[in-house]
């Protein structure tokens, strides 16, 4: 069994920071299943779309068939309160837990440090949000990941784009942030204003992972691949697999085909005002709160039921109170 960070792990898989809609449902599944290692979320000071009139999405399905999902996530979307919720249910599975941050500073890198790091067992440092964040290269961020390190008392491990990793020498910026593992995902974050994007695209998964296939072999420091639910031919390859958001369409039972829709290049806002109605027959909610017919408690407006049930099951309403219509003696 692998040994990752200094730990010592009990599978060869886990789920990733890249699991946007993670719930203790999810967590507790994973567990069950063999999953010995989950990450947060990757998270920052504050979600960059953050309103408190309104809300957005956090996925958005583009196209499900026999290659796979391709699908759009809203990266640093999770609330620290969400985030310590998820790492209390995570040490109550007896998993390995890693908190996923990304800075643009080393200001705010400490300020979420020091508000949720406490007994995590390492933490994960995003190079990829982390430059969006920054306005900055690799070599900005890696000096921040650096300067993380020397404070840290878990160990570091930093979050590298696979695309990317062909044109550094991996090991040699490992370990000159002294990390203490290595997290490569396939996945592209990029970003259009305020909003942060990650593209989950079953084509780059095995293609990147060729091109990083030598140097995973070299490398003395622990490596770990992020990769998609649906069986992937290369795993082998892979010390260390970290499943992504499309576990949580194999979780949920999602098997409808969809043909390819457009990218956005924005995520439209919904009024908070607004609640998620659901009708007989919708089933899917990451949260588990859609229990029958009616308004649903508790809802956080991820999306995920608009993009995978049946059009029309789920809707947005206004609840009416007697005072907002009106009525009354
Ligand atoms: S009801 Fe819909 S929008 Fe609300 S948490 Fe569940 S999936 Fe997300």
């Amino acid at each position: 069994m692998p040994r990752f960070a200094g730990l010592r792990l009990n599978s060869d898989w886990g789920l990733s920071s890249e699991v946007e809609l993670l719930s203790p449902a999810l967590l507790e599944h994973a567990a069950a299943s063999g999953a010995s290692i989950a990450f947060t979320p990757t998270i920052a000071v504050s979600d960059p779309l953050r309103d408190p009139q309104v809300g957005y999405a956090r996925f958005k399905l583009i196209s499900y068939g026999d290659e796979g999902v391709l699908a759009l996530t809203r990266p640093l979307s999770s609330s620290l309160d969400e985030v310590s919720r998820l790492l209390a249910v995570m040490r109550g599975l007896g998993i390995a837990r890693v908190l996923s941050v990304a800075a643009g500073n080393l200001k705010d890198a400490l300020a979420l440090i020091d508000a949720l790091a406490s007994g995590v067992d390492a933490v994960e440092f995003d190079v990829g949000l982390s430059c969006l964040l920054a306005g900055e290269d690799v070599a900005y961020v890696r000096e921040l990941a650096g300067e993380l390190s020397a404070t840290l008392s878990a160990p570091l491990i930093l979050k590298l784009s696979a695309a990317g990793a062909n044109l550094i020498n991996v090991a040699k910026t490992a370990a000159d942030v002294n990390a203490a593992a290595i997290v490569l995902t396939p996945n592209v974050v990029y970003k259009i204003g305020r909003h942060f994007f990650r593209l989950h695209s079953a084509h780059m998964y095995p293609a990147l992972l060729f091109s990083v296939a030598e140097s995973l072999a070299a490398m003395d420091v622990s490596v770990a691949y992020v990769t998609r639910a649906e069986q992937e031919p290369l795993a082998s390859l892979m010390p260390l697999r970290l499943l992504d958001v499309t576990y949580v369409l194999q979780w949920l039972g999602y098997a409808t085909p969809r043909a390819r829709s457009s990218i956005p290049l924005s995520w439209r806002g919904v009024s908070k005002s607004l609640r998620v109605y659901a009708r007989a027959g919708a089933r899917y909610c990451p949260y588990g709160l859609i229990r029958g017919e009616g308004f649903v408690e508790g809802c956080n407006l991820c999306g995920a039921c608009f993009e995978l049930n049946e059009p029309g099951l789920v809707e947005l309403a206004a609840l009416l109170t007697p005072s907002d219509s009106g009525g009354g003696p």
